[in-house]
């Protein structure tokens, strides 16, 4: 009798298998910065922190630069009090550059060729070029980050905010051609001094991600009173896409990390939003294809152990903490509806959701009750949102 049994057992794993393929994921920030704009510390500091907790790739993003220049950065007060040097010499000694005269005391900041031959681990750990191009528009900032960018792109002029990211896109797309490497442009932000709205989004072409989540205390993750979060932008945007049949929006998560010195809700701090990407292999080109997949989740604190999807169902399963309640909210576009639908809401660390008929595209969002540790928010909890996905 124990053998049916066991080939029972056996079956259901190889089937179960099957069903939920294995899944890499590789955890990174895509929005960095340092010394080369107006973040507080060394670019090789900044890395070795990310390096040091677990991600897998990082992209330092300073305004308007692509770090390549010859640069002496001259030391500020507040750097001597962060003991700046001090931290940096002691970290990577012989390798540090200075030179006094008799305005301060100079440090030569290294060039992205230098600082990513020097700390990237082809096996464990990624450093990807990048770019936060810093326009603005009557004083409303448009940032966008161009992750793997190769040739720096200017700040854009134009006669509205939809026609400065237009611009920018078109230029990222434009490069990508040119050169035939994968890169691609996130818009940052938009809650920032409330620069981008809704309807500048909606009438983008070519625009695949944003960020849904900033750990910056003052980007209006949450909007206000006046205006709307980020996530109910990124629902009604993506009706739009998708009446328009343009790809959907897919969201990030970044630290938009400027202050590595003292931890506050005040500061701009490490380890706040990131993505986990769906990808085997660490290399720039695969972590790109998979997040234009949208094999990736965001999170700002709660990881994930499986996100799976075919074409009858999504299923997310959380990697629990002890202690800790999950909630996962399956939500959807369903024909004839003008928003979107709370489809399903379960109190558990694992769900799926069947796709209906009327079901155009479905999202997940998990809630815990997680308290995040130094969060740019009192009271913030730890969160995962999983991107859209049609349903064929
Ligand atoms: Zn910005
Ligand atoms: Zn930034």
């Amino acid at each position: 009798m124990k053998k049916p049994i066991l080939l029972f057992i056996l079956i259901s794993f190889i089937s179960c298998k099957q069903e939920f393929p294995k899944q890499y994921w590789q955890k990174g920030n895509l929005h960095t910065h340092s010394f080369w704009s107006d973040g507080d510390d060394f670019p090789e500091m900044i890395i070795k922190w990310y390096k040091n907790n677990d991600y897998q790739f990082i992209a330092l993003s300073d305004h308007n630069t692509m770090a390549s220049r010859d640069y002496w950065y001259k030391l500020k007060e507040k750097d001597n009090q962060n003991k700046v040097l001090e931290k940096y010499q002691k970290s990577l000694g012989d390798w540090v550059e200075t030179k006094i005269d008799s305005t301060g005391m100079f440090v030569r900041l290294k060039t992205f060729k230098e600082y990513q031959s020097k700390l990237e681990d082809p096996n464990s750990f990624l450093i990807i070029q990048s770019e936060e191009v810093t326009s603005s528009f009557e004083n409303k900032p448009v940032h966008i980050n161009v992750t793997n960018i190769k040739e720096k792109i200017e700040p854009f002029k134009g006669n509205s905010v939809y026609e400065v990211m237009q611009q920018t896109l078109d230029e990222v797309h434009a490069q990508r051609k040119k050169l035939d490497i994968p890169m691609f442009a996130h818009i940052n932000h938009p809650n920032f001094g409330y620069g981008i709205n809704v309807e500048d989004l909606k009438k983008l072409n070519g625009e695949r991600f944003f960020e849904l989540y900033n750990g910056h205390p003052k980007v209006n993750n949450e909007g206000d009173d006046m205006n709307m979060d980020l996530e109910t932008m990124w629902d009604l945007i993506n009706i739009s896409y998708y009446n328009d049949n343009k790809p959907l929006l897919l969201g990030i998560a970044t630290d938009d990390s400027h202050n590595y010195h003292v931890k506050s809700k005040a500061n701009s701090n490490t380890g706040r939003g990131w993505v986990m990407v769906n990808s085997q292999k660490l290399d720039t080109e695969s972590l790109i294809n998979a997040m234009e997949a949208g094999d990736f989740y965001s999170s700002s604190g709660v990881i994930l152990k499986q996100v799976f999807q075919n074409k009858e169902k999504l299923f997310i399963e959380v990697e629990p903490k002890e202690g800790i309640d999950y909630e996962i909210i399956f939500m959807g576009y369903r024909k004839g509806s003008y928003n979107i639908e709370v489809l399903k809401r379960v109190k558990d660390n694992s769900s799926s959701y069947t796709f209906q008929e009327d079901d155009l595209f479905v999202r997940a969002k998990i809630n815990s009750t997680d308290l995040k540790e130094n969060p740019p928010r009192l009271g913030e909890t730890k969160q995962a949102w999983v991107q859209p996905v049609i349903v064929k």
